[in-house]
């Protein structure tokens, strides 16, 4: 779908097309909203949601949610901050419990020590209409319903796309500096540009029954709890999560191939008993594990489930896609305002696949440790044979992270190898179970209170940030100077607590608009404009 003999230098109708309103085409819209970067995003449905795939916005996706203005909103929807977030495993609602790995509820939780944010319980079905709402209120945003992408050809000057009327058929040409493909698995954007896939493909065939029962939770002893995974003489068999705790919930089961499955068996099996629901939907669908080879081409970039899938066990697919929607929409933003070098936008995939990579394998793991819990007979009989069962199985399962993925490996990730950020030889810290803050180049900046209620992260989203730590900083000057030589939009903020300073362990650091460390270092090096000219992409 490329056409390169074609070098129009034509007006665009819209700075950038983003094809897909999922939550990673919303994240995309509102940040390059936020940015004053106008754009269209076409959605081929309606914008209502039939099922719930995502429930947990990642600790990290908060964070983007409290610089959008909707953190709060996020956490309110639905969940009641008195309510645990605890995963159980247990042979049925109402049978025993063998293990409970305990995530307090939002009162109890306090604040983490690598956010100012933290996971949040909140289901796409609740979530998108949120970001949506977000990106509509932006001026420039344009949010286009029932509008399917059917086509593109892109030339040196830029997109043209064909959009169709979902209801009515009729078409459309319009014309994009830049396309991004949000249009999720088996996306039309990633299969045009003829990207192939990377993974293990399809690791199972699971099923979804999304159903409606106020009874339920009433009629069990285990509380409130995000994930009930069930456990029989078979193993782990599926997992119930509650949708809005009350009266909503999806049973996930992990794996069954079969043509015709009885939807209701499987809601008595985890209940331990026939109780009243109503089935909205009982889908099989696949769980996969890939990464797209590439993440683009020319004016062209995928984003979100169409650049990979992974198996939701971790709850890392959204999360994975909203942060490429912010490395994508700072660097769409610096090259369309004239001040990003040719070489920014090159870097988008280079920097985000490795996450990618990463994420998709983390998920798979998480995937096979939770469905290799060895079976164990007896395990759900009464008496004593299935007490001694219920007891040996409980002591294997003591360590239940291992079936979750721990939360501030999802927030401190980085860019190594990144064209566009400075390593200065410092090593990576372990990847333990404690949290060990880093400020190496190409990580996620440290959160640090700077003030209640205010963190480090929330200095971060504009332009760049110098921050000049600790009592007496060299003067970033030279290199804020050499910023505005290249139209570089760049602000200094001085951090004078010794404890911030320790966190960042350079006195000044450089931070790129999607709050990732560029460079930093013990004073502003000679050649500053090199400096700047690599960070932008231009080196
Ligand atoms: C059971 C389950 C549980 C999950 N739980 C979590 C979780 O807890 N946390 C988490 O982070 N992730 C989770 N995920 C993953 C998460 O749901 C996805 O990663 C996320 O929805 C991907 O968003 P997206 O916008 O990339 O794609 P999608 O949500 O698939 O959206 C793509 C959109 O593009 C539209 N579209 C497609 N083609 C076109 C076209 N040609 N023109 C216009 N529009 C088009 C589609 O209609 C769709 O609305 C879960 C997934 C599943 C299946």
């Amino acid at each position: 779908m490329t056409d390169d003999t074609d070098s129009r230098k034509d007006t665009a109708d819209t700075p950038v097309l983003i094809a897909g309103g999922g939550p990673v085409g919303l994240a995309l819209a509102t940040e390059l909203g936020l940015r004053g970067i106008a754009c269209v995003l076409a959605e081929k449905r309606d914008g209502s949601l039939p099922v719930p795939k995502m429930s947990q916005a990642s600790t990290r996706s908060m964070e983007f949610c409290r610089r959008w203005g909707i953190a709060e909103q996020v956490r309110n929807a639905v969940w009641s901050a008195s309510h645990a977030l605890d995963f159980v495993y247990l042979t049925s609602l109402t049978g025993f419990e063998l293990a409970r790995q305990r995530v307090p509820s939002y009162a109890a939780r306090g604040h983490l020590p690598y956010s100012p944010e933290g996971p949040t319980h909140c289901p796409q079905i609740f979530f998108d209409p949120i970001l949506a709402g977000r990106a509509k209120s932006l001026p420039g945003v344009s949010l286009r319903y029932n509008t399917a992408l059917t086509g593109f050809t892109q030339d040196s000057g830029g997109v043209t796309a064909t959009l169709a009327d979902s209801v009515g058929g009729a078409e459309e040409t319009l014309r994009a500096a830049y396309l991004v493909g949000c249009d999720g698995p088996g996306g039309l954007v990633r299969e045009a540009l003829d990207i192939p896939l990377d993974g293990l493909g399809t690791i199972a065939r699971s099923i979804n029954i999304f159903f409606r029962s106020p009874s339920l939770a009433a009629l069990h002893d285990k509380g409130w709890a995000r994930f009930y995974r069930t456990i029989d003489e078979t193993g782990c068999w599926g997992e119930l999560i509650a949708i809005d705790g009350e009266a909503l919930w999806r049973l996930t089961v992990f794996h069954d191939s079969s043509e015709a499955f009885d939807a209701g068996a499987y809601l008595r099996r985890c209940a331990g008993q026939p109780f009243e629901y109503e089935i909205i939907s009982a889908q099989p669908w696949d769980r996969r594990d890939y990464v797209a080879e590439r993440y683009g081409q020319g004016r062209v970039f995928i984003a979100g489930d169409s650049a990979h899938q992974c198996s939701p066990t971790g709850g890392l697919g959204m999360h994975t896609g909203v942060e490429e929607a912010v490395n994508l929409a700072w660097k769409i933003e610096a090259v369309l305002r004239g001040w990003g070098g040719a070489a920014l936008l090159d870097s988008y995939g280079p920097e985000r696949r490795p996450i990618a990579l990463r994420n998709v394998e983390l998920s798979t793991q998480s995937y096979r440790n939770i469905t290799g819990i060895p079976a164990v007979q007896h395990i759900t009989e009464p008496g004593a044979a299935g007490e001694e069962a219920r007891a040996a199985f409980g002591r294997q399962l003591a360590d239940t992270q291992l079936y979750s993925v721990v939360d501030h490996h999802k927030v401190q990730y980085c860019y190594e190898d990144s064209p566009v950020c400075i390593p200065d030889g410092t090593p990576p810290p372990e990847e333990g179970v404690e949290y060990v803050p880093s400020a190496r180049p190409g990580t996620r900046a440290p959160h640090a209170w700077i003030e209640e209620g205010t963190s480090t992260v929330d200095l971060f989203g504009d332009g760049f940030v110098l921050l000049r730590l600790g009592a007496a900083p060299p003067s970033g000057q030279v290199l804020e100077d050499a910023a505005a030589a290249r139209g570089v939009p760049l602000r200094i903020v001085a951090l004078e607590d010794e404890g911030i300073a320790g966190i960042y362990q350079q006195p000044l650091v450089l931070v790129r608009p999607d709050g990732h460390v560029a460079w930093r270092g013990p004073a502003v090096p000679e050649d500053a404009l090199a400096l700047i000219d690599r960070v932008r992409g231009a080196a």
